[in-house]
């Protein structure tokens, strides 16, 4: 009776190659028999070139109500005073969350790469409060910024993490800082997911990595590393450098989860070097949506996509050119629905 079950959800295909990779993530949904409603709407350059809102109200509005979407990358328009339609979704609906699992699918430089890393969203470096001070005659002589991370949202990131290691099986969560410089604004984020810590002790083991060490020991000896838990700056170098790990940004999905919404990506961006030539690797959407499938309940639909997307990389060896195939998106999608 599940598949009647119609879970409503914001489908926005994006910008550059986003409509390629969505169209064959929703396919491969479809043949999957996952249970998702689709409520298409614009964001980004489509957006602005209909209406002139990179991110119209209609869009938000649809998200408010479905509180659920899968996006393709956004381009964001340079000049124009426009503000980043990805950082706009992240205040708005408070995703404080940022969930970027690392998982080998093809064995490279790393065989056996399995880490999670939990990213701080909204707060840190990233509010970025920054000014400059005149000295002389040079207006732009200082520049300063603030970062900004308060007890409760640096609580509230813990706990999500913790959560997630105990609903996924996780061992181990590290805590990565910079406290040993940044005190007071790397220091509370310590304190504070080590006292969340305290309340999951038995459960999940905790240890804490100042993060150049920890950049370092990921190229090193990545397979000590089961959880990362990281405030917005460092997050955010560490995703990328995991995402190097296993196989570079056509392999990497990402969540964003907030308390009123969850947003479904890819990491990477547009590619508006390879737009609209069919070549566009969606494998990093279809893993996004595998991510959205786990947080509707819907896990095992998430492991029968992962374990098709395996075969037919590994097996079947269908691939796209940025694995080194010479697969494009549709034939290398049929291939996918084939296995499904
Ligand atoms: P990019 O990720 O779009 O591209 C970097 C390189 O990786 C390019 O050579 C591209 O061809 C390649 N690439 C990326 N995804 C690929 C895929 N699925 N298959 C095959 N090759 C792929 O990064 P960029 O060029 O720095 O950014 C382009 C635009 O995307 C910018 O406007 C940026 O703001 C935007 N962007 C959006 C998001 C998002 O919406 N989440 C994220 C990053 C960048």
């Amino acid at each position: 009776e599940q598949r009647n079950d119609k879970i409503p959800a914001t489908l926005i295909a994006g910008d550059g190659i986003g409509p390629e990779v969505t169209k064959a993530t929703v396919a491969v949904l479809d043949a999957l028999g996952a249970p998702f409603e689709w409520d298409e709407r614009k964001a980004g350059m489509s957006a602005v070139n209909d209406g002139g809102d990179p991110l119209p109200s209609a869009t938000l509005d649809s998200i408010r109500r479905t509180r659920l979407a899968l996006k393709g990358p956004l381009t964001t328009p340079v000049g124009g005073g426009f503000r980043s339609v990805n950082v706009r979704l992240r205040e708005e609906f408070k995703l404080y969350a940022n969930l970027r699992p690392a998982k080998t699918i093809i064995p490279g430089r790393y065989d056996n790469i399995d880490i999670v890393l939990v990213r701080e969203n909204i707060e840190g470096l990233y509010v970025a409060h920054e000014h400059f001070i005149p000295v002389g005659n040079d207006p732009r002589a200082v520049a300063v910024s603030t970062g900004v991370n308060t007890r409760d949202g640096c609580r509230r990131i813990a706990r999500f993490a913790f959560e997630y290691a105990v609903s996924h099986g996780r061992k181990k969560i590290t805590i990565v800082h910079k406290a040993n410089v940044l005190k007071a604004l790397t220091g509370i984020f310590l304190e504070a997911a080590r006292e969340v810590a305290t309340e999951y002790a038995g459960r999940v083991e905790v240890d804490d990595r100042i993060v150049d060490a920890c950049a370092m020991q990921l190229v090193l000896n990545p397979s000590q590393f089961d959880m990362l838990l990281c405030t917005n700056l460092f997050g955010d170098i560490l995703s990328d450098e995991l995402a190097g790990l296993v196989g570079g940004l056509g392999l990497a999905p990402g969540a964003n989860i907030g308390e009123h919404a969850a947003i479904f990506e890819a990491v990477h961006g547009s590619a508006p070097d390879i737009a609209g030539k069919g070549v566009a690797n969606p494998v990093s959407l279809m893993l996004a949506a595998g991510l959205m499938l786990e947080h509707v309940g819907r896990a095992d639909l998430a492991g029968r996509l992962r374990q098709a997307i395996s075969v037919t990389l590994l097996e079947d060896q269908v691939r796209t050119r940025d694995l080194g195939g010479t697969a494009g998106t549709d034939a290398f999608t049929a291939a996918l629905i084939r296995r499904l």
